[in-house]
């Protein structure tokens, strides 16, 4: 495993939205084990592919001990709104307010290439749908309703 180079905003892949992963192979496996890594050693609760200059459909997400992994992820069932307070691997110090939906069902594949679905609210809800933007060139500082510095 390795840790990779979180890019930061004002990079191009940033803005570029991923293509799907059309296989999924050992090199995605490692793609998965690499971002899960980094995300950690980063102290994060979610990495996007791109945020790591990949610009795949794939994403890593643990906000609770529990390393959740998805291959072309698709909220197929959305529920509610929520306001709350987000930040980003890729753009340090700065948080914000967004409007989420309260519950989102997504549908994607497992490292395996299996179709799972994975149903979250509250912050589980939150960062599946900030690194499904990442996979859109979306960031959360565009839906962002307050910015500010610090925690
Ligand atoms: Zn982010």
């Amino acid at each position: 495993m390795a840790i990779m180079d979180v890019r930061k905003a004002g990079d191009k892949v940033l803005k570029t939205k991923a293509e799907p992963v059309l296989r999924v192979d050992k090199k995605i496996r490692k793609l998965l084990d690499d971002m899960a890594q980094t995300m950690y050693s980063a102290d994060g609760v979610g990495l996007a592919a791109p945020q790591v200059g990949i610009s795949l459909r794939v994403i890593v997400i643990d906000v609770n001990e529990e390393l959740i992994e998805l291959i072309n992820p698709v909220i197929t069932k959305s529920e509610g709104c929520e306001l709350g307070n987000e930040g980003c691997l890729s753009i340090p110090g700065v948080f914000g307010e967004v409007e989420r939906f309260a519950e989102v069902t997504v549908t994607g594949l497992n490292r395996f290439g299996k179709n799972i679905s994975i149903t979250g609210t509250g912050l589980l809800s939150r960062a599946l749908q900030h690194e499904i933007d990442h996979l859109d060139g979306i960031l959360f500082i565009e839906k962002a309703q307050t910015i500010h510095r610090g925690k």
